[in-house]
């Protein structure tokens, strides 16, 4: 059985308390790493602490020209990346799967790699010079989720480097593996301590939010943990980005031509089997053709091959963990209690594995868990409306606000309509496309600050004024 290494100042720890990692498809052992201890967390942050001065003052150059080296690298093991990806996680080879997760991960590099954060000059006269100037923030703790593991993680990892950072992660301890490689590919490049990874349970999730070496925390999970982290942070007033849950919802007008967009739909609703932050997870249908959808959505799901992700045919696979299979299925149970018509899936199935079934559910109402919490899989409910006000509001009812979406013929209304969602990102007759220069982030309870492009780049730098007397 492979090890992966923990890697702490250029070091691979491969010894310590083993972690299983099971693949979410059969339940077979994909490999196993070293669980890291306070000690090790404390040694890998000073690690970085010592990286941190020599990093931060290599040239420019220097530093896009290694970003770009890891992103090489990354294409170079791109097959066995995705392959850990898929076995890890559970999410195919195929389709928006493991293939798009790995070869994502190296494009967001080297375009992290070209933003720069050139010197601002306020005035510049006789009486004086004020510039503006960013400095690297200094030790940066990731603590990524399981859902895009390797691609979170690069989203934490890059900008953090390219800004002049040194970096301590720690991953989600189902899918620790991918992440893992990653940073023993990145560390055949960088200079030892620049980039450390431990991997172990929450615990050391919560030392790294009240670490006092760590002098800021980029976060990507729940809500709940989130909170926790912000908490264990500010007591040593660290900076930070939150990524946190959604529940976004997306809103079809009336008079929608439905055929051109269900693909989209679908796949808006289901992307990774539903595990996406921003993927939709209400859908609002106007009542004149709320049949028509949720028919028509039911059909698409029952053609999609549901599998195991490394059969090149599978476009959905596992859920990736048994708990969140269990949250799923209960969300599922109480609409169904309450009333809602299951219309496809809403059964467990039986034998090894973590698969749910695509589950469209219709009759749905707001007081239902499956409307009103963050299901994280691949069952959708269905919500009929009468007047788009009516559909907007209900919509905004929530805390958070990650994403939204309106779906329309007409462009000019949807985007009007759309505008009005209280979230990070609306989409037009689409959910959920990234781009890695259109800033990502949350409003309400799904987030703080943001990621991509240079806004996200900034979260990776202090201020610093230099006001020069003439
Ligand atoms: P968590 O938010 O608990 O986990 C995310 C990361 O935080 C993991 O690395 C986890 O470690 C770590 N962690 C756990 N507890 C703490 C803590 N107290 N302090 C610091 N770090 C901690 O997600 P869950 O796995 O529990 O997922 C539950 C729900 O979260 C899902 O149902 C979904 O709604 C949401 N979610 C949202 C994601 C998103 O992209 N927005 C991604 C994943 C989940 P470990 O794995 O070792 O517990």
């Amino acid at each position: 059985m492979k090890t992966y290494p923990l890697i702490v100042d250029g070091q691979l720890i491969t010894t310590g308390k083993m972690l299983e990692v099971h693949n979410p498809a059969d339940e077979s052992l994909v490999g196993v790493c070293p669980t890291a201890d306070a000690a090790l967390l404390d040694r890998a942050v000073a690690a970085a602490r010592r990286a941190l001065p020599a990093w931060s003052a290599l040239p420019d150059a220097e530093r896009v020209a290694k970003l770009n080296a890891i992103a090489d690298l990354i294409e170079q093991h791109h097959a066995e990346l995705a392959t850990l990806i898929t076995q890890e996680q559970g999410k195919p080879q195929n389709g928006i799967g493991a293939n798009v997760e790995a070869g994502g991960a190296a494009a967001w590099t080297r375009v992290t790699a070209g933003l720069s954060l050139p010197v601002e000059t306020i005035q510049d006269d006789a009486t004086g010079k004020v510039t503006i100037e960013r400095r690297p923030v200094g030790v940066v703790g990731s603590i990524t989720p399981w859902n895009w593991p390797m691609l979170i993680a690069t989203w934490h990892v890059m900008p953090a480097l390219r800004a002049g950072c040194t970096v301590v992660a720690k991953p989600a301890s189902c899918t620790p593996l991918s992440t893992l490689r990653m940073y023993e590919l990145m560390n055949t490049v960088l200079p030892p301590g620049v980039v450390n990874i431990v991997a172990g349970s929450g615990e050391i999730g919560d030392r790294m939010a009240r670490h006092p070496g760590i002098n800021k925390i980029v976060f990507t999970g729940s809500t709940n943990t989130g909170r926790q982290v912000a908490t264990g942070a500010i007591s040593s007033f660290k900076r930070l980005t939150l990524e946190l849950g959604g529940n976004d919802a997306g809103i079809i007008l009336p008079g929608t031509t439905i055929d051109p967009i269900l693909e989209k739909l679908f796949w808006g609703c289901f992307i990774n089997a539903g595990q996406t932050c921003a993927a939709l997870k209400r859908l609002y249908v106007h009542e004149s053709q709320y049949e028509e959808v949720v028919r028509k959505l039911a059909d698409y799901a029952a053609k999609v091959p549901v599998g195991n992700g490394l059969d090149p045919n599978t476009l959905i696979g596992p859920l990736t963990n048994k708990a969140q299979r269990d949250i799923v299925h209960s969300f599922v149970e109480d609409a169904r209690a309450k009333g809602a018509r299951v219309v496809s899936g809403g059964v467990l199935p039986e034998g090894a594995g973590f698969f749910y079934p695509l589950t469209v559910v219709a009759g749905c109402t707001d007081d239902m868990l499956l409307v009103r919490e963050e299901q994280f899989g691949p069952a959708i409910p269905v919500i009929s409306y009468q007047t788009v006000d009516e559909a907007i509001a209900r919509a905004n009812a929530v805390d958070v606000g990650l994403g939204g979406s309106v779906w329309g013929d007409d462009l000019d209304e949807a985007t009007r309509q759309a505008v009005r969602l209280e979230c990070g990102t609306t989409w037009v007759n689409q959910h959920g496309g990234l781009n890695p220069l259109a800033c990502f982030g949350g409003v309400k309870a799904s987030g703080i600050g943001t990621e991509f492009n240079v806004d996200g780049l900034k979260e990776y730098t202090t201020i610093q004024v230099v006001n020069i007397a003439r």
